[in-house]
């Protein structure tokens, strides 16, 4: 098998707390993490030697600055591959968007180049070689529902929780670094009951996880951008459970029950924005 095609998931986050900062700078987080039927299809292909990049999208680099072009040569230096490869991505997952497309592209690498050069890891080995790309990379790979803990890469598998979901990107960019940079700790008003949030996802409880949603970010990300506050209520306005900004923004997600008011809340959104889309959680294999 020379080529293989890779369907790599966004993420939400149904919670968000930061409990702490270790002494490298890097914050302790404390979130529930969602994949969703959003994905970006990436194509990893043996060639002759070396790495080439293909992304239509002129804001996903094609070279190093990739994290998806990343994982290859890791793995290529890692395993001592004799050979390259060509990658291709097709990029539907907004960019810096808090839904982890970067992380997810250079999961769907170590998986594809896991098969392609028959390199016999299994998920752990693979978590472990991609939390050396990013903290979401161990979360990406696994997929489905879980808490993420430590820097995110602490993960407990939680119970497939299903709902319908409207993610909404407003036209701006937000960078993970900068907003957890400005974060005062000691500012956190409200943390998520995250055990309790849990409790609901487990008993299939929608309406329980939703109002019971936290992003300790929003306030960081919001102050900045007060257009994710309006995307919030218009979704509120319509129906939804609960709308929660997603990792550091500026992607918001609202969450229903029911097909039907999802898509009201979709289209109505669809007027005022371009990256609007109508998902649902995905725990499937990919
Ligand atoms: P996270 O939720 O993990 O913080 P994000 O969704 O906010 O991630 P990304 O879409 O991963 O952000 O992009 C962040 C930056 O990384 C972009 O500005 C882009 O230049 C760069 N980048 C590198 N590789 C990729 C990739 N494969 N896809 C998209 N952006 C990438």
């Amino acid at each position: 098998m020379d080529k293989v095609i890779i369907k790599c998931p966004a993420k939400i986050n149904l919670s968000l707390d930061v409990v702490g900062k270790r002494q490298d700078g890097y914050h302790l987080v404390k979130m529930i993490m969602q994949s969703i039927s959003l994905f970006d299809d990436v194509t990893v292909e043996k060639n002759g030697g070396g790495i080439r990049l293909y992304c239509k999208n002129k804001d996903v680099p094609d070279n190093e600055d990739n994290i998806a072009y990343r994982a290859a040569k890791l793995i290529i230096d890692r395993f001592n591959i004799d050979g390259g490869v060509d990658i291709f991505i097709e990029k539907r997952i907004p960019v810096a968007a808090g839904l982890a497309g970067g992380s997810t592209d250079a999961a769907g690498v170590i998986k594809a180049m896991n098969r392609i050069f028959d390199l016999g890891m299994d998920r752990d080995e693979m978590m472990e070689l991609g939390l050396k790309l990013g903290a979401d990379v161990p979360f990406c790979i696994m997929g489905g529902t879980a808490l993420a803990e430590g820097i995110g890469e602490v993960l407990t598998p939680l119970k497939p929780f299903e709902a319908w979901c409207v993610v909404a990107k407003p036209n701006i960019s937000v960078s993970t670094k900068e907003v957890y940079r400005s974060l005062r700790l000691d500012e956190i008003t409200r943390h998520p009951e995250t055990t309790r949030i849990i409790d609901y996802m487990e008993r299939g409880n929608i309406e329980g996880v939703a109002e019971n949603m936290v992003n300790v970010l929003e306030t960081v990300t919001i102050k900045r951008h007060p257009v994710i506050f309006e995307i919030k209520n218009i979704m509120m306005e319509f129906h939804a459970l609960g709308s929660l900004m997603s990792g550091s923004g500026p992607t918001v997600f609202g969450l229903f029950k029911d097909k039907g008011k999802a898509e009201i809340c979709y289209n109505r959104l669809r007027d005022y924005l371009k990256e609007v889309y109508l998902v649902r959680t995905f725990n499937g294999e990919v």
